[in-house]
């Protein structure tokens, strides 16, 4: 934990906070703080800033909190990704958050279990707990936007081409394609597919919606591994 996150519901006014939950066994068991020490804070949605701890007990410490810094910018990139199995998922939601993607669809396709829909890692208190990681990770205070998709035609038909606008939309498919390019500046649409690839229907129907297949070499990567590869690539 890079940064203390905090919400409105921690504030007791006069610009301090009082911690009781998982963040408290936190900074007592991982960081061994004490009264007196300093330590990165940031309000969700909010500034960032600097904390001294005024009281450290058992039960709850309170942090007089200064804010004065903004958030980093999120990278322009609304990211599609095909529904994960829930393991992965939650690996992704923390990495999505960190690495400062601003917008996720979850989407459905052929190769995406109907039964990863059900898990728990998508209700919104589990969800909202693994970006937050992220967030703390990365010192962010924004939640990145998860939007679920659970069908795919009226996605790509509907919603995918108003997504692409005038982004650059790219599909990273393995393949012979061109590869993918390097150090976008502009908005950008990036198609992930399920761990067992879109299938060709799906391929035509992205493409029709705007987006142009690219490839990262002839390796074939875990999601997880594409996605930190290829917004590597893209937003260096
Ligand atoms: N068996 C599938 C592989 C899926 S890998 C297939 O052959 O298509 C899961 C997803 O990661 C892919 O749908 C793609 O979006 C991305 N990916 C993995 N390796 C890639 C590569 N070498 N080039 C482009 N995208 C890749």
């Amino acid at each position: 934990m890079n940064l203390l996150l905090f919400s409105e519901a921690d504030r007791t006014g006069d610009n301090r906070i009082v911690i009781t939950d998982r963040r408290l066994r936190h900074l007592r068991q991982v960081l061994g703080s004490a009264t007196g020490d300093r330590l990165r804070v940031g309000e969700l949605g909010g500034l960032m800033g600097t904390g001294e701890i005024v009281e450290m007990g058992d039960r709850r410490a309170v942090i007089a909190i200064g804010l004065d810094q903004e958030p980093p910018g999120k990278l322009p990139l609304s990211l599609v990704l095909a529904l994960p199995r829930p393991k992965m998922l939650r690996r992704i939601l923390r990495t999505v958050a960190e690495l400062g993607v601003g917008q996720l669809h979850l989407i459905n396709s052929y190769r995406v279990e109907k039964s990863y829909w059900q898990t728990p890692v998508l209700a919104e208190a589990a969800l909202r707990d693994y970006l937050v990681q992220g967030l703390e990770q990365a010192r962010d205070t924004v939640l990145p936007r998860i939007y679920c998709q659970r069908r795919f035609k009226p996605f790509v038909e509907d919603t995918l081409p108003g997504l692409v606008g005038d982004s650059t939309a790219l599909l990273a498919h393995p393949g012979p394609y061109p590869p993918c390019p390097g150090s976008l500046a502009g908005d950008t649409v990036l198609v992930i597919g399920p761990e067992g690839g879109f299938i060709p229907y799906e391929v035509a129907k992205l493409e029709e919606a705007g987006c142009r297949p690219v490839s990262l070499g002839p390796r074939i990567l875990r999601v997880e591994n594409a996605l930190t590869s290829l917004l590597g690539r893209l937003f260096h």
